[in-house]
């Protein structure tokens, strides 16, 4: 319960209520609002509750509850601090304004879980998959990029059910999974287990599996993808429970697919694009979830290293030579694969397919 140390007597909700803060959109560990400071209006300041800390990812501003108060006021932190406190409390002393405050704050913030084992994730995660179907919309979409079902039913793809989630954690307890501690699964108020899915993240699980093939996480690939404020679209999102109480986040693990001993492993952007690319190719893939993020590949380089691994080849989408987002990331990945002491090496195809799995695509169909 990290959340209660705090010894002010009011909370970063207090102020924002005391700057009728318009509020745009509401999680149970943070709400995003108007920013008071630089005269947002789409929502972009960020009010933590658990660190009590405001940030406007516009125009920067960041602090805590007394410095959001001072800034719009152009006061002293000092006079913030006397003048919120007379505010929610009157001419009430100090101490029993904390007094109140540490009641009040008894029933804050949700208890979240601690990250299971990839041992306890992987079980749960195969045996909720074994409960779960692929619909036909789903088969055919996978299909089209040019698996098999065999292949489809190896990688483990279910789409996301539409109900029944009590009972399907119900039935996962009942055989034996743990489910504390599992990025999805959440405790409702009743005290009954339950996994966080939503009719409006429908879509197929894409497992995130490390070097041992044990799924880490998953990835929902969405049927609507959602256009997030810059205009850009979403089409993943983690199954994640983050938010919810006994929740945990799922993280953002790499993904690996082919031989762990391979000499030459092939890096790129999307477990499923990488399984897709494995399947076609017969080579090794290695993906993490987004181009700039190429962090989550340190530890698995670092295993294939000391399995025998020589070579990485950085096969990011073709759109790297448009694309400056794209670019970076793959600059960044050259540079870690150099600092781990592999050969990094890039690989190119034909500009009119973007991706590898596109082009391993074409060629596998011309062949065939
Ligand atoms: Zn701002």
């Amino acid at each position: 319960m990290s959340g209660y140390r705090y010894d002010l007597p009011f909370s970063i909700m207090d102020v924002a209520g005391i700057l009728n803060l318009r509020i745009r959109r509401r999680g149970t560990r943070s709400v995003y609002t108007d920013c008071p400071l630089c005269g947002d209006t789409r929502g972009k300041m960020n009010l933590n509750l658990e660190k009590n800390q405001f940030r406007c990812n516009y125009c920067q501003a960041g602090g805590g509850a007394i410095g959001l108060y001072a800034s719009v006021y152009g006061v002293s932190n000092s006079d913030a601090y006397r003048e919120i406190c007379e505010i929610l409390y009157g001419n009430t002393s100090p101490q029993e304004c904390k007094m109140i405050a540490a009641k009040e704050r008894q029933i804050a913030l949700p208890e979240s879980a601690e990250l299971a084992s990839v041992f306890d994730r992987s079980q749960t995660y195969e045996i909720m998959l074994s409960q779960l179907t692929l619909t036909r919309t789903h088969l055919e979409k996978l299909k089209q990029r040019g698996l098999s079902e065999e292949m489809i039913q190896r990688a483990g793809y279910k789409s996301t059910p539409a109900f029944g989630f009590d009972s399907l954690a119900d039935t996962l307890l009942s055989k034996g999974c743990v489910v504390e501690g599992i990025p999805g699964f959440y405790q409702k108020n009743n005290g009954k287990w339950s996994l966080h899915f939503t009719s409006r993240c429908s879509g197929i699980l894409i497992p995130f599996r490390n070097i041992a093939g044990l799924i880490q996480a998953f990835q929902i690939r969405l049927d609507k993808p959602f256009i997030d404020e810059k205009g850009h679209e979403t089409k993943y999102i983690w199954f994640s429970s983050v938010d919810e109480r006994m929740g945990v986040s799922s993280g953002s693990p790499a993904h690996f697919v082919g031989n762990p001993c391979d000499e030459t492993v092939f890096a790129t952007e999307g477990a499923l694009k990488a399984d897709v690319a494995h399947f076609l190719s017969g080579r090794t893939f290695a993906a993490t979830a987004g181009a700039g993020n190429v962090e989550p590949f340190r530890e698995l380089f670092s295993l294939l290293k000391a399995n025998g691994t020589q070579n990485i080849y950085e096969t990011h989408d073709m759109d790297k030579y448009k694309n400056v987002h794209v670019r970076a990331g793959a600059l960044k990945l050259h540079n870690l694969i150099a600092e781990m002491g592999l050969q990094t090496k890039i690989m190119n195809w034909d500009k009119n397919y973007k991706g590898i799995d596109d082009f391993l695509l074409s060629k596998h169909r011309n062949e065939g």
